[in-house]
């Protein structure tokens, strides 16, 4: 049989409806390329607007609202009635007019939107999958930016009870009784939320540790705070088994930890919060070469070429600085690169000091770790200024949970190559400082600056 035409052809044909392929299909679109973006959900904006950091945040800010609204002289009744399902029906609508957005944005930037799951027939032709019907589509260059998706630890018995962070956005009622296993960003964030909302949470650390990989005076605050605000953390803990008597009834967890050793105990919901793993299987890139790492995320350099030639990778299916920033700043430097003015024509998204926070806390970082300075740099060349103190805010209320800022600077400048904060508006605040930090700013610089009083972040410019 002679081969199909393809149907369409562009210049670029972006896979992933998300932060970065929107991002870069709205980029090359904007320098007057023909664009084409295909997303097999039929609803845009990827994991970051529907299933990560936009539903996410109005969680957060709920919660925050819960614990901060109570002790200023209002007369409040001391558990206020919180209703989850209405909550969720808001917070569904105005995903669904960011979506809305979204759509109209590529739109304005001439891009075409082509719904369905799309996967390679060769190096410039995709096969794009809707509803059972099949078109293909050519394309000069391809970007692949299909993100992750949860893990299911599935080897564990009965694991599929459990639901993962997806899930928790399609919770319609408050569970009672929750465990989330994982003490990452997702595990530590979704926790916090159940927590002070009432949610009696339990969270399960395989290590000693929450947030392993951030400074200590950040997972050590963190985790004292969490005990502090009634959230009970299991350590050295393992899930065993999960299995469920009637189709709603409890879940009945197995599991062992160094409070509890071997035990078992029932929960409304269990949630895997212990990674993601890249959106590659149904892309069929063995057809064209396209390299994979040992963990199984695409392989592209610092300018997003893959293993090969006109097909490029980024955001979360590259598994590097998985936030939506980065996605969104890499698409949008890749466009740049290979369709914009001839100044672009080396440009590339600088991996290094991305500043980064977890909405619990709230904490957040830019550059290295104390202990990542002292390694690169030698002890005799590092020293860290830290403070650690009760936010104004809490004066006026019972609970005080700590404020604690640490800079880490490096050499007789004192250059800062580190700044760890944790306490209100930290997320906030971070932003800012990762411009001094990424300027190169030394601690002479931070105490140069006069300071903003009352605040919390002046401590940032009087550290001695
Ligand atoms: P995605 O946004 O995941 O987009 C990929 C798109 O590709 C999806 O829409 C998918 O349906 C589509 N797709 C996949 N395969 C195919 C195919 N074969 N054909 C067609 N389409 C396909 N980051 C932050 O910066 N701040 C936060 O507060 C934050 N909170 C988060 C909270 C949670 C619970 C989660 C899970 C993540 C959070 N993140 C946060 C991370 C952020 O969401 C991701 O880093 C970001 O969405 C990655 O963008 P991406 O474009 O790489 O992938
Ligand atoms: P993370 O990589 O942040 O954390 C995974 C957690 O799961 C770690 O605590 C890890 O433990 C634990 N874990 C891994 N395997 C197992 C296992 N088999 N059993 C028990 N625990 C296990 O992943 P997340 O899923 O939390 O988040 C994915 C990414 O999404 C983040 O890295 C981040 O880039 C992004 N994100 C960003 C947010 C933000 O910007 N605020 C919010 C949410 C997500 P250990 O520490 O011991 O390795």
């Amino acid at each position: 049989m002679p081969p199909v035409a393809p149907s369409k052809q562009y210049d670029y044909l972006v896979i992933g409806g998300g932060s970065g392929g929107l991002a870069s299909a709205r980029r090359a679109g904007s320098y007057g390329f023909k664009v084409g973006l295909v997303e097999s959900t039929g609803r845009l904006g990827g994991t970051c607007v529907n299933v990560g950091c936009v539903p996410k945040k109005v969680m957060f800010n709920t919660a925050s609202q819960f614990i901060n609204n109570l002790q200023y002289g209002f007369d409040l009744p001391s558990i206020p009635n919180f209703n989850w399902n209405y909550l969720k029906q808001k917070r569904d609508a105005y995903i669904k007019r960011l979506n809305g957005i979204y759509s109209n944005n590529l739109a304005k930037d001439k891009v075409d939107y082509i719904e369905g799951k799309a996967s390679f027939v060769s190096k410039n032709v995709l096969k794009v999958e809707h509803n059972g019907s099949v078109e293909e589509i050519e394309a000069k260059k391809i970007l692949i930016a299909t993100g992750g998706h949860p893990r299911i630890p599935h080897e564990i018995p009965g694991a599929e009870l459990g639901i993962t962070s997806d899930g928790f956005f399609d919770l319609e009622e408050q569970p009672k009784k929750v465990m989330v296993v994982g003490t990452g960003y997702i595990g530590v964030e979704l926790a916090g939320i159940f927590n002070a909302l009432g949610s009696n949470a339990t969270l399960v650390s395989r290590s000693d540790e929450i947030l392993r990989t951030f400074d200590p005076i950040i997972k050590d605050t963190i985790l004292d705070q969490s005990k502090k605000e009634g959230m009970r953390v299991l350590t050295r803990a393992h899930v065993k088994s999960l299995s469920r008597a009637s189709p709603s009834g409890p879940i009945k967890v197995e599991f062992t930890s160094k409070e509890t050793n071997d035990t078992s105990e029932e929960f409304d919901t269990l949630l895997w919060a212990i990674g993601r793993e890249p959106n590659v299987d149904d892309l069929n890139l063995d057809k064209v070469g396209v390299k994979l790492n040992e963990k199984g995320y695409i392989v592209a350099d610092e300018y997003q070429n893959t293993a090969v030639e006109e097909i490029y990778a980024l955001g979360d299916v590259c598994g590097i600085a998985q936030l939506t920033p980065v996605a969104i700043a890499a698409g949008r430097r890749l466009s740049d690169r290979l369709f914009g003015p001839s100044k672009f024509k080396n440009l590339k998204l600088d991996y290094n000091d991305i500043p980064t926070v977890v909405f619990h806390g709230t904490c957040g970082a830019v550059g290295l770790t104390e202990p990542e300075a002292r390694k690169k740099y030698g002890d005799e060349n590092v020293k860290a200024y830290s403070s650690k103190f009760v936010n104004m805010y809490s004066a006026m209320t019972e609970q005080k949970p700590a404020t604690a800022y640490k800079l880490i600077v490096h050499g007789e400048n004192e250059k800062v190559v580190g700044i760890h904060l944790i306490g209100r508006d930290s997320a906030e605040i971070l932003q800012g400082f990762s411009v001094a930090l990424k300027m190169g700013a030394t601690k002479q610089d931070f105490d140069n600056t006069v300071a903003i009083h009352p605040t919390a972040a002046e401590e940032l410019v009087t550290m001695r």
